[in-house]
């Protein structure tokens, strides 16, 4: 499929991606890969060279590593990218082509990438007592770092990716942790109640008091985090609280631009090519809703799907041949000593047929109407993998299970 709009190399404002992450780079990446030697540009409201978020809840967090940039800063020279950091987008103009920088300056595009990922969500009864932490960027990685290492008792507010990674990567440091889930499990709505337990297990088993179906009522402290009140009334002692509670796009900044978001859950509505309703407007990563090949809009928050978009979105700005692939998406999740990973796509209500489970390792199939749709893995790296043709084949359940 080739579209027939397209930017080319002496087109006089070029590309300008708004984001400094993982989709920001990777676009630039392939725009150069793919032969187009027009003017890219990235507009990153952060003062670092867009960098890997993985490691900010594992190895930053366990102080294994402090450099986690992408690309270091002489590539985007090498390929002359220009990288302007600290530079927040606050307004789009899709009539005359510009995007609004923080203090006013007005950039030009002729073709326009929305990269700009998520926004944590906070609890706003919390207030501003001192000790409450998110987890998004680089510099929230190092601020919770260095609590972590003075804190004695860490309470972890919502038992999803983030949470249960920081909980890990808390008792690696040596801090007592709670992680609280109003539901009945971790990552129940990911990956269902049962796999949700295997998980609970992994993290009582590390010495984490798991407390499941019961939420956060307050905080309570003078100036600083001291207690959190739990809504049975419980009070733990907490000196550090980390809120992990999800994220939503962040869109703010296109407000009255003419693209339009998902009314529910706020991604930037985007075709199956990442193109948004507005003319010369591209959006991919966490932050974006691609339609699917059923016409179902979804995002996905996952590092691999910003590979798989980029492969896609770029040629389409190019008007290069889309190669068409059949992609199973994956992701990864670390917790201890065990890869948590994902191919396929699982849902909650799906069938789960737990096929290994040596008490901490684990292997699990999701079935839907007879036919094999996910496959979910603690610690068993290749035998995940070695699904994948199935899935992508649509394998009868029955295929695996015999
Ligand atoms: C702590 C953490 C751990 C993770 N671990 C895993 C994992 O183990 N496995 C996995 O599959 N995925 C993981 N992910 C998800 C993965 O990192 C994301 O899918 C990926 O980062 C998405 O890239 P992105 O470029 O779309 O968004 P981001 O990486 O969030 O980048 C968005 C960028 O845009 C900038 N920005 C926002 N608004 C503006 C604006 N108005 N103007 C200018 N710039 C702006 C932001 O500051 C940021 O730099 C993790 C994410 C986090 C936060």
């Amino acid at each position: 499929m080739v579209y027939e709009h397209h930017v080319t190399s002496s087109s006089e404002q070029g590309v300008v991606i708004v984001g400094g992450g993982l989709a920001a780079a990777r676009t630039a990446e392939q725009l150069r890969r793919s032969g187009y030697t027009g003017r890219v540009t990235i507009v990153s409201d952060e003062m670092h060279v867009p960098y890997d978020r993985p490691p900010l809840s594992k190895e930053v967090l366990r102080k294994e590593a402090d450099d986690v940039a992408l690309k270091p800063r002489e590539w985007y020279d090498e390929n002359d990218i220009t990288l302007r950091l600290g530079a927040a987008a606050t307004g789009l103009d899709t009539t005359a082509q510009t995007v609004t920088l923080a203090g006013g300056t007005a950039l030009g595009y002729d073709e326009l990438v929305i990269a700009t990922g998520l926004v944590p969500r906070r609890i706003p009864a919390f207030g501003d007592l001192g000790g409450i932490h998110v987890l998004r960027s680089f510099d929230e990685s190092l601020a919770l770092r260095e609590h972590a290492v003075r804190a004695r008792h860490g309470v972890v507010v919502g038992a999803g990716f983030i949470g249960c990674e920081v909980a890990a990567s808390l008792r690696g440091l040596g801090v007592d942790v709670v992680l609280v889930e109003p539901q009945p499990t971790p990552l129940a709505a990911v990956l269902g109640e049962r796999i949700g337990e295997l998980v609970a297990r992994l993290h009582r088993d590390e010495g984490v008091d798991v407390r499941l179906g019961v939420g956060v009522a307050e905080v309570r402290g003078q100036g600083s985090v001291e207690a959190v009140v739990l809504t049975d009334g419980t009070e733990l002692p907490a000196d550090l609280v980390v809120v992990g509670i999800g994220s939503h796009p962040a869109t703010d900044w296109l407000a009255g631009s003419g693209v339009e978001v998902d009314g529910v859950d706020g991604g930037v509505l985007c075709d199956e090519a990442g193109r948004t309703t507005a003319p010369n407007v591209w959006a991919l990563g966490d932050v974006a809703s691609w339609r699917d090949a059923t016409g179902h809009q979804a995002r996905v928050e996952h590092w691999s799907n910003v590979a798989d978009q980029t492969r896609v979105v770029v040629p389409a700005m190019l008007g290069q041949e889309v190669a068409p692939t059949t992609v199973v998406p994956y992701f990864w999740s670390d917790q201890y000593d065990v890869k948590i990973q994902c191919l396929g796509e699982p849902e909650a209500t799906d069938t789960v047929h737990l096929v290994e489970d040596d008490g901490r390792k684990f292997l699990a199939y999701y079935e839907r109407d007879g036919v094999l749709v996910g496959v979910v893995g603690g610690g068993m790296p290749g035998k995940v993998m070695k699904v994948r043709a199935k899935i992508a084949a649509g394998a009868p359940i029955s295929e695996m299970l015999g």
